[in-house]
Order: structure tokens, then sequence, then C-alpha cells
């Protein structure tokens, strides 16, 4: 089996064998429709005759067609026949699944399949999320399940910019993404400022990204009680680029001491770092072919 991770900047793939990748190799992804279709034939060079192709994607995806939740991110994405384009490509047949509900699934495999009620939540360029409830990974019939990233968070960015690319107002999204904390402390501080850049100057006591990295925090820990709440959950696993970034999750382990005993709910850096989606969905697929 292929399998691709299709995010906003990059496209991964690797060979799939027993349970591990083999070969993987990436590319920049493309912003025009005809910059993926070279993409995808130098990618059907470089694999030729897998038997499937499964794919982690960012977006919303059915298993087939992809819907853009953030329309800023790709813009040819939007009701495009993905799972079509792949299998004309490899000339086999072809899946998709998003790409934080395939981490959610590879973190679950990574875990030895013991937490039954798993939640994986990335903040990176945007913030994604998966459910694993009973040892199931819920995509939902729409594939929305799970999309964390656009619950509303209970306070408000600290630059007053409230619409999120969704087209919904305050989503944690605009507070605790990469993008977010980019954003708004350009806005603030009135320079230039990379997500990197906050948590170096939050590092250093710089009292604006302090803010935001704490707001930020405070967000994701009240994000997460309400996901606790309506899903008693076993562990939530923190990924993605902001998520991982050193002395997040201890902002995030803080923020949650606030909250009543019930409603906190043990967060753990995710295991798998930036193979996440390939191996997710390569565990995802294979469990479908074996279920049959
Ligand atoms: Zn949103």
């Amino acid at each position: 089996m292929l399998v691709l991770d299709i995010g906003g900047t990059k496209v991964a793939a690797a060979r799939w064998t027993d349970g591990a990748l083999h070969g993987r190799r990436q590319w920049p992804m493309p912003a025009t429709l005809q910059g993926w279709r070279e993409t995808l034939a130098a990618m059907a060079g470089a694999y030729p005759e897998p038997d499937r192709v499964a794919a982690a994607v960012t977006g919303v995806t059915d298993g087939q067609v992809l819907s853009a939740v953030n329309r800023q991110l790709i813009s040819f994405w939007d009701g495009y026949a993905l799972a079509d384009a792949l299998a004309q490509a490899w000339h086999c047949p072809a899946v998709l699944l998003n790409d934080a509900q395939a981490a959610a699934w590879g973190e679950y495999h990574a875990g030895g399949r013991r937490a039954g009620n798993l939640l994986f939540l990335t903040l990176s360029t945007g913030v994604g999320g998966g459910l694993v409830l009973d040892g199931r990974l819920r995509t939902g019939p729409r594939g929305l399940a799970g999309h964390i990233g656009h619950v509303s968070a209970t306070c408000a960015p600290p630059d007053d910019t409230h619409l999120c690319g969704c087209g919904r107002p305050d989503c944690l999204e605009t507070l605790a993404s990469g993008t977010a904390l980019a954003r708004q402390a350009s806005q603030l501080s009135g320079r230039p400022l990379d997500a990197p850049a906050v948590f170096a100057g939050w590092q250093a006591g710089d009292p604006v990204c302090v803010r935001l990295v704490t707001a930020a925090a405070q967000a994701v820990a009240q994000e997460l009680a309400n996901a606790h709440a309506l899903l008693d959950l076993d562990e939530v696993r923190l990924g993605g680029s902001v998520g991982l970034a050193d002395g997040m999750l201890a902002a995030v382990t803080l923020a949650q001491s606030a909250l009543p005993a019930l409603f906190r709910v043990p967060v753990a850096a995710a295991r798998l770092g930036a193979d996440a989606g390939l191996i997710g969905v390569g565990h995802w697929a294979s469990d479908r072919l074996a279920a049959g």
C-alpha cells in the first residue's frame, strides 16, 4: 500500500508494509491545481504500482471528496474529488482520511490500543483534532467528528480578530494556532513575529508573548474540559509545531490546574511526531482491509 500525508505546505509519501513506513519522501504542496497535478505525476513515477492508496489530508473528507474547513489554506481543495484523482494516477483503489483523525488513530496504535477514549489535538498552522471512542476512530458520516479547532473558545483573541477562516467567530483556531499566535503578536507588538518568535519571547518573559501563550493555553484547557465533559476521555495527545513547542504542554497543564479535578483530562505529548498522519492512515486502511 502507498500512504500519503497531504498538508498545507508539503506532501509526504511512503510505502506501508508490515505496519511500518518504507522509502519516505516529500514534496512541497503546490498552490495551484495545475501544480498539484504535476506533483501527483512525479509521485506516481516515484512509487509505481501500489495495490491501493490511502491518504491523510487536511480538510474535511467523507473518504472520497474534500470540503475545505479553512478556505484560506488550499484554494482548489473545496469540493475536489481527490480520491478519484489518486485512483486515476495509480490505477488502484484510493481512500481519504482527515489528517488529524489519521494521527489520532496512529496515536491510539502507538499507545498499544489501551486508551478507549482518546482525543488527538494538533496545534499547528491550524488547529485539528481526531477522536477515538470505545476503541473506534469516529470520523462521522460527513467526516466532521473531532474538529475541535472550530469549537468556540471561551475567550476572544487578545487582538480582537474574531472571524475564523471557517466562517465562525472565536474558534479555538483563532487563538491557539501558529497562524493566530503570529497574527496576534504582530498586531499587538507592531512588528512581524512568527510562532517560534512568540515562544522565544514567552520564554524570555516578553509581556505580549506571555499574554498570548497564556491565553492560548487557557483556551486549550477549557476546550479539553468541554470535550472531557461530553465524552469522558481517557487521555489527550497533544501534537503539532505549537502543541510540541517547548513549554506549551506545561502551560496547558498549568491552565488545567485551575479547573475542578473532575474536568482535568490527562494530556501528554504525541508520540509519533511528523509521521503521525502517514502511520495513522496506514493503520486505518490496513485495519479496514482486515475487517473486510
Ligand atoms: Zn473556525
